[in-house]
């Protein structure tokens, strides 16, 4: 699994940390950030979710789980 955020259109909703707080935070404004080592998705399922839930499109996972 591999993780991109395009930072262009990432508007700092946060929704991507409440869906999967173990891959995603926030910076200090507000956008949003892989936590560090966390660009494989950690294997969290949560990351798709994550995805899913971000208002702009703005993470991509692709591969498969794991
Ligand atoms: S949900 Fe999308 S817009 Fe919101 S912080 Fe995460 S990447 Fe940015």
């Amino acid at each position: 699994m591999h993780i991109d955020i395009d930072k262009d259109l990432c508007i700092g909703a946060g929704q991507c940390a409440l869906a999967a707080p173990a891959v995603f935070t926030q910076d200090d404004d507000g956008y949003s950030t892989l936590l560090p080592g966390r660009a494989d998705g950690g294997a969290d399922p949560m990351a798709r979710e994550a995805a899913r839930a971000c208002p702009v499109a703005a993470i991509t996972v692709s591969g498969t789980a794991g």
